[in-house]
Formats: C-alpha cells, sequence, structure tokens
C-alpha cells in the first residue's frame, strides 16, 4: 500500500519479544528491567492473525526482530506459521547470533530466508565489553550455522560509534573479501536513554567510508538481496559487499518502505515517530476492522523522522528493543 507520501510501504518489522539475552551498550541500560509483562507479549496466534491483516493490505516482507527473537520459545515454529501466510513472500530475522549456531537449520527448514547478525566488534574482549557478558565464538559459530544452512545473504550489522569500534571498520571490511559476507556500517542513533549516544560518539557516514578502504559502487542485481536502505559498495574483486546505513547524516526516508509492530501490538509507522496505534484487540475483531486500523495507521506514517535534532535536544524516549529495531 502507498502511505499518504506517495511511498509504497509493505516492509513489516516485526517484534516478537522485547527481551535480550545481550545488553549492548547503545541498546540497553545495564540494569533496565522494564520489559513488558509476558501476558503482554502478543501470542502465536495474535501475531499471525495481525500479520495475517498486513498481508491482506498488500505486506510482503516480514523481517522478525525483538529484543532478541531467538529467546522466544518456539520461534521456529511461529516462523514457518509467518512464512505459510498468503501474500508473504519472504520472511527474515535480524538475532544477535549467539543462538543461532543450534537453531540455523530448524528455522530454514521452517522457512525462514535469510538472517542479519549484529557483531560490533571481531575482539572477544571488546565484544563481552560491548554487550556486557556475549561471547563472540557463539555470535561467530552463528554466522557459520547461517552460511551452512543457506541462510544467505548472510548480512552482518556493525553500529560504528567513537571509541567503541570505529577502529575495526577496516577489519570488517576487509572480512568481505574472501567470504561472502554482506557488512553493513549502521551510524549510531539517539534512541533511548542509555545516556550512551553523544555527539562525540557518533561517527558520520562519509567518515566510515572512508575508513572501509578503497571501494567500487555495486548496483541492481549484484547487490544481496533486502529490503534495507543501505547504499552498497564493495573491495574490488571481493565476495562480499559492504553497506552504509545512515539515517543521520543521510536520511533515507524518502525510500521508507516500512513500519514496525511491537511485540506488545502496536503499529509504529515510524522509527523516531509518537505512540504506536494499538491493534492488539483487533486480532480478534470482525473482517475488515484490522485492515482499516493498518491503513489508517500507514496514512498517518510521518514524512520523516527527527534524528538530527535529537542529537542536540536528546535522545529518542523509546529503545530499539521496545519498537522492534
Ligand atoms: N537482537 C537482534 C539483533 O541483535 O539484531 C534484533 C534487535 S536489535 C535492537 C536490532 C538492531 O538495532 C541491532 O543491529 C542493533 O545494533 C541496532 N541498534 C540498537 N540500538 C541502536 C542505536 N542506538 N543506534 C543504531 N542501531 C541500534
Amino acid at each position: 500500500m502507498r502511505d499518504s507520501f506517495g511511498r509504497t510501504i509493505d516492509y513489516l518489522r516485526l517484534s516478537v519479544t522485547d527481551r535480550c539475552n545481550l545488553r549492548c551498550r547503545y541498546c540497553l541500560p545495564a540494569d533496565f528491567n522494564a520489559f513488558s509483562p509476558r501476558n503482554r507479549i502478543l501470542s502465536d496466534d495474535e501475531t499471525v492473525r495481525l500479520v495475517e491483516g498486513f498481508a491482506a493490505v498488500g505486506f510482503t516482507t516480514v523481517r522478525v526482530t525483538g529484543g532478541e527473537p531467538l529467546v522466544r520459545p518456539g520461534i521456529e515454529a511461529l516462523i514457518g506459521r509467518l512464512a505459510a501466510i498468503d501474500g508473504i513472500d519472504e520472511v527474515a530475522l535480524s538475532t544477535n547470533g549467539i543462538l543461532l549456531a543450534k537453531k540455523a537449520k530448524t528455522l530454514k527448514s521452517a522457512g525462514l530466508s535469510r538472517v542479519n547478525v549484529s557483531l560490533d566488534s571481531l575482539r572477544p574482549e571488546r565484544f563481552a565489553a560491548v554487550t556486557r557478558s556475549g561471547k563472540l565464538s557463539d555470535a561467530w559459530a552463528g554466522i557459520e550455522a547461517a552460511l551452512d544452512a543457506d541462510l544467505g545473504p548472510v548480512k552482518i550489522n556493525v553500529v560504528v560509534a567513537r571509541g567503541l569500534n570505529d577502529d575495526e571498520v577496516e577489519e570488517f571490511a576487509a572480512l568481505t573479501v574472501a567470504r561472502p559476507l554482506h557488512v553493513r556500517f549502521i551510524e549510531l542513533m539517539p534512541m533511548g536513554e542509555t545516556g550512551f549516544f553523544s555527539k562525540e560518539r557518533w561517527v558520520p557516514m562519509p567518515e566510515i567510508e572512508r575508513r572501509a578502504g578503497p571501494l567500487e559502487p555495486v548496483t541492481g542485481s549484484a547487490r544481496p538481496a533486502g529490503r534495507g536502505p543501505a547504499r552498497v559498495s564493495r573491495r574490488p574483486g571481493a565476495r562480499g559487499t559492504l553497506g552504509f546505513i545512515s539515517a543521520l547524516s543521510c536520511s533515507f526516508c524518502s525510500d521508507c518502505n516500512r513500519v514496525r509492530l511491537s511485540a506488545t501490538g502496536k503499529l509504529v509507522a515510524c522509527l523516531d515517530g509518537e505512540d504506536g496505534t494499538d491493534l492488539r484487540a483487533m486480532a480478534d475483531a470482525e473482517a475488515g476492522t484490522l485492515e482499516d486500523a493498518i491503513r489508517a495507521a500507514v496514512g498517518r506514517k510521518p514524512e520523516s523522522h527527527r534524528m538530527l535534532e535529537r542529537v542536540s535536544q536528546g535522545a529518542s524516549p523509546r529503545m530499539m528493543c521496545q519498537i522492534g529495531g
């Protein structure tokens, strides 16, 4: 369907939990405990019914996210049910990879198309410090398992922050030369009261691109499959690609194709928008009510986010885990 600015909106980022098995420093405060009560989280049946509503108004792609989606019990079966919905062509997954080695094959058999793994450092000690608990070897085993299970193109999402991992941009870029891995650098965004974001930590995308080394553009069918806003390049001769996602330096709003559904059933039309429309009660409403509510909420999608203002005025009130990052 089209929104009021003429953009085709057909991509749903579906959060299936707001809980996570990591506490990345820019994402979740160390002592954060205000997760949604379990009885507020959409059940599998409610989730499927709501996604059927999105499919009915023209959505074709679902990305399962969170929180960490692989901590949700029965996630494999839920993904299988989502992939079977009429009109949904693709179900993808964003994960931190920690539980992926165990689940990759089952997820593939259930109907998952591909995965993005978030990974902010290639150094074990630093990885543990950024995530406040994670083991790099677990995340890396998840990436290898995704390649083995044919869940590609496998993308590695790297949020770059000064003083955290900006000195690893070159190493991440080098990873794509010999292996079919697609690294996507993401600008740090002022999300949630983590106390992490600051102008000093923010590394503008042109600087990240310079550090990634000599690059050539990748366009058309040479781009790895995906529905995201990355500008794609590659190291000459590399098997994988590099993507650059700059929410702040180079806003991608004019090409935005997505909305988010929180784990409690709120439709959030913009990453940085106001509180969402509550769709949960509509899972059981009479035919057409849910679809009308989705159309109305997408119709109210703002033209652009206000992230740049937030750099000086304070972070967005919500964290990624609360809206489906
Ligand atoms: N747990 C899954 C994962 O790790 O991919 C999915 C949820 S996580 C919230 C989704 C993405 O949001 C991750 O790539 C994470 O790095 C990113 N993210 C969280 N907070 C962010 C911030 N302040 N700025 C930029 N990206 C952020």
